[in-house]
């Protein structure tokens, strides 16, 4: 057993703008003292939480902590858009269509025993059934050339036996309130989650059941000391049997999967509360979720008053920062660039004022594998879920949890046997050549 000193912890960029609309958080109680635990965790969004949840099943009335860096749902968390899917939605790819039929059937049958532990969650924790809504999506084309993705992208899905519908231009006119979109692909299987409602509801649901969740806790070090792991925090100590580390890309500035992780920040902005003037202007559904055809095109959001306001969500822009920070020229850039995609959307409503722009962390492997294995001894990772983490983060991390519990599933027996992530290439050409790329497939993605 060894040390592991964190050389970095998160840094934000703009607010975690789902959080930010929701009130009445919990104020935090950062861990002050030294305790001993069974388990500890480290990271308290899709994973960490999950994971927790899952050794609480296994091992009742046992010592569970969870030491999360800032806030609940400060993190990716309260940064993403929500989408919980179901199907295979691989980024990389042309039309999101995985890697071949079994691994694809074998993936949705994953994620769907991810939302059938959230939605246990849910009923169980009596989270607002709005944070949690399993109404589908629509994957929206604007051209072309995604509605041939789409096409592509049905095709595939009814070779699977999915349940899925083509909309036409008219139809999305009537869901969205947008001219933009020539068709669109319906599938039924997504839930749209107000991500920040969901994880603070969750905590507070462990909290209830005896979980201790500290958060501004950003743990700095994990040292072996004879069979346990001692936890370090700015004023406390952690000695657990096993741990867990839940911390997403974070898992890197622990040392381990060197320079085999791709760090991607993703933006996003979010309008004002739309008043009764721009609501009549907009038309429309009053929530919808489109992803876009193209997986490097633009995600548009609309969420009601149980979710925070009456608001539309505008996400696209991506760059990879090995050094996971990135700057406020760049936030500022994608903000620019929302605004435009919004306007083209929306051109009734050009002059609404975004009231929130933000960047988010996560975590991408080059072959679409996450890390979740024992890493040393009682040292356990639930990390990397390219891109997916609602479900995915969800799965790693009750993975992790049966994987240091000793019981074998579906969900452990997947994880363990994917391959380690592969090596990225050298720097400086990995970052000059990803952002290089980022930047081409986006301009490609087009009205997308
Ligand atoms: C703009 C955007 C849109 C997205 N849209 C979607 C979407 O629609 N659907 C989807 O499935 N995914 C989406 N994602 C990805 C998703 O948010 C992530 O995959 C997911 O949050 C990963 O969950 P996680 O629990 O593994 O990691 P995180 O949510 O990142 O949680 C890890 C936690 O670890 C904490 N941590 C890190 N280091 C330490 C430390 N040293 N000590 C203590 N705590 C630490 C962090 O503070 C953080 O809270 C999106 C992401 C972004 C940025």
């Amino acid at each position: 057993m060894t040390t592991h000193k964190a050389r970095r912890l998160p840094v934000h960029r703009g607010p975690a703008a789902w959080s930010a609309i929701l009130p009445g958080q919990d104020a935090p109680e950062p861990l002050t003292e030294s305790v001993t635990a069974d388990f500890a965790v480290v990271g308290g969004g899709f994973a960490g939480l999950s994971a927790a949840r899952r050794l609480m099943e296994l091992h009742p009335g046992s010592g569970i902590v969870v030491l999360e860096a800032g806030l609940l749902a400060e993190g990716a968390a309260g940064r993403n858009s929500g989408f919980m899917i179901d199907l295979p939605h691989d980024l990389s790819s042309d039309d999101y269509a995985g890697q071949g039929a079994d691994s694809d059937r074998e993936m949705i049958a994953l994620n769907r025993k991810a939302i059938a532990f959230a939605r246990e969650a849910v009923a169980d924790y009596e989270i607002d059934p709005a944070y949690f809504d399993p109404c589908g999506k629509v994957n929206g084309a604007a051209s072309d050339a995604g509605h041939a993705h789409n096409e592509s992208y049905a095709a595939h899905l009814t070779r699977l036996g999915e349940t899925n519908e083509t909309l036409d231009g008219q139809a999305m006119h009537e869901l969205t309130g947008s001219r933009h979109y020539m068709s669109g692909l319906y599938t039924p299987g997504t839930v749209m989650l107000q991500p920040a409602g969901y994880i603070r509801a969750l905590g507070r649901g462990l909290k209830r059941d005896g979980i201790r969740i500290c958060e501004n806790s950003p743990v700095s070090e994990i040292a072996g000391s004879g069979t346990d792991w001692v936890l370090t925090t700015r004023q406390g100590r952690v000695t657990a049997g096993k741990v867990i580390l839940a911390n997403n890309g974070h898992l890197e500035s622990f040392g381990f999967a060197k320079r085999r992780l791709m760090h991607i920040f993703l933006y996003a902005s979010m309008t004002v509360d739309l008043d009764a003037g721009a609501l009549k202007k907009l038309g429309g559904a009053p929530r919808w979720g489109i992803t876009p055809s193209d997986p490097m095109g633009t995600t548009m959001r609309r969420i009601g008053t149980a979710q925070g306001g009456n608001r539309i969500i505008t996400r696209t822009c991506a760059t990879f920062l090995p050094g996971m920070e990135p700057s406020d020229a760049m936030l500022d850039r994608a903000a620019r660039v929302h605004r435009q995609k919004f306007a083209d959307r929306f051109p009734a409503l050009a002059g609404v004022r975004m009231e929130y722009s933000w960047a988010g962390h996560l975590c991408l492997s080059r072959n679409g594998v996450s890390v979740m294995r024992e890493l040393e001894s009682g040292l356990y990772a639930a990390c990397c879920q390219n891109g997916l983490g609602t479900a995915r983060g969800t799965l790693t991390g009750i993975g992790a949890a049966e994987l240091a519990s000793g019981v074998s599933s579906a969900i452990t027996a997947h994880f363990t046997r994917e391959a380690e992530p592969t090596k990225l290439p050298p720097k400086p050409f990995a970052e000059i050549g990803a952002n290089a790329y980022l930047r081409w497939k986006e301009w490609r993605a087009g009205k997308e």
